[in-house]
């Protein structure tokens, strides 16, 4: 049995042979291409360029899948979250961030989209929405390409009219983090090939510099990544300074303790040379005591890692709660006393369960509800 492939997991180089050993011209892969990646089509017969007898050829091939948008929730700060339905009725989120909030009412200039990786997580970790429920399978290349495209779909249908002085230069999404649903460098091939589409200039154009990996500390992972060409960034969840402290809250760190960590990581900079993040997320009573204070600070150094300091989300039928802000600015001035370079995030989409996985939870815990006669419907739209 032959499984149709979607369009968008191709490279330029497999779409032109496939359009050349039909007997058509290679450029007709280009102009695929600019109607997917450029124009965003989400139908064959809009590739007004491409003769009728190509496209139905297309069609007959390979699939050209869309995301469906079945809820799109707003921010006070203008982050917005989207979730999807995949055709298996799974559903992924994705979270828009501007970076510069739009606080008199001028536009944001600069927006970050967040991006699932996989329908739920098996990784576990205490704190997180996403692995509540378990793993249920690996996002394949197009499912994550078709997550930027869909946002920058909707971004057009907002803007109307008014885009169509910048059109072409006037994409939406120019940074990616790869911070949504799912341990990234679990499901690596699709990752890559996926990255691969986005950074392409035939495809979605983004810097890999503008490109950040996300990843709970799989090792063998974190190898893998440091052989690659490109220098796409990459932050590691930390959470947790010792292996008393991450193994609490994360069963990673089991597998692939501390020590083994660090080892990944210098290897991956001595091939990279490129400077780390780590997350770390402030989790009342369990990794904000000032006793993490030195150990965090002496990784940091050591790796010539920045630090992002995130206060915890709570997540509903979870135990755990942040810390309060004078704490959490007491940890973040500690670490500066200690020569790290710190950030301490305000964070943004609070409101709206922006963290990973708890949109996703919520909705398929109404949608329970729903099945079991017990809830009201639900509207896409803000
Ligand atoms: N699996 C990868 C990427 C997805 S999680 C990873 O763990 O790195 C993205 C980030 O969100 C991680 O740093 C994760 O620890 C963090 N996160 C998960 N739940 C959170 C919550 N409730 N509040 C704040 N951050 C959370
Ligand atoms: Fe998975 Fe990352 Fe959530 Fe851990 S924090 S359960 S690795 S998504």
């Amino acid at each position: 049995m032959s499984v149709v492939r979607d369009i968008k997991t191709l490279f330029r180089e497999e779409l032109q042979a496939q359009v050349t050993a039909w007997g058509e011209p290679a450029y007709r892969a280009d102009q695929v291409l600019e109607w997917l990646y450029r124009h965003c089509v989400t139908d064959w017969s809009a590739m007004t360029n491409v003769p009728r007898s190509l496209q139905q050829r297309l069609g007959e091939h390979f699939s050209l899948q869309t995301l469906v948008c079945i809820r799109l929730r707003g921010s006070a700060d203008q982050t917005r979250k989207f979730l999807w339905r995949l055709p298996d009725g799974a559903f992924i989120e994705s979270v828009l961030i501007p970076a510069n909030p739009a606080l008199y009412g001028e536009p944001a200039d600069r927006h970050t989209l967040c991006v699932s990786t996989q329908v739920g997580c098996a990784y576990g970790c205490r704190f997180c929405a996403s692995g509540l429920d378990g793993w249920k399978r690996n996002l394949q290349p197009h499912e994550i390409v078709e997550q930027v495209l869909a946002v920058e779909r909707w971004h057009r249908t907002q803007e109307g009219s008014e885009r169509g002085a910048n059109r072409g230069s006037g994409r939406l999404v120019d940074n990616l983090v790869i911070m949504g649903m799912g341990e990234p460098l679990a499901n690596y091939d699709n990752l890559m090939r996926a990255l691969r589409i986005l950074n392409a200039p035939w495809g979605g154009g983004i810097g890999a510099r503008k490109i950040t990996i996300s990843t709970s500390g799989v090792v063998p992972g974190i190898r893998r990544l440091a052989e690659e060409p490109e220098q796409f960034r990459l932050a590691v969840s930390l959470h947790g300074a010792t292996d008393a402290v991450r193994g609490r809250i994360m069963p990673v760190n089991r597998k692939y303790p501390l020590a083994e960590l660090v080892a990944a990581l210098e290897y991956y900079q001595k091939r990279k040379g490129r400077m780390l993040t780590f997350e770390y997320i402030l989790i009342e009573g369990v990794n904000d005591s000032p006793d993490q204070v030195p150990p965090l600070a002496a990784l940091a150094r050591r790796l010539h890692a920045k630090v992002n300091l995130i206060p915890y989300n709570p997540v509903e039928g979870l135990e755990w709660r942040r810390p309060a802000p004078a704490a959490c600015e007491a940890f973040y001035q500690a670490l500066r006393r200690a020569g790290v370079t710190v950030t301490l995030r305000r964070e943004k989409g609070v409101d709206i369960d922006a963290a990973c996985g708890q949109l996703r939870l919520r909705t398929e815990r109404e949608f329970d509800m729903v099945r079991s006669g017990s809830g009201a419907g639900e509207t896409p739209g803000e």
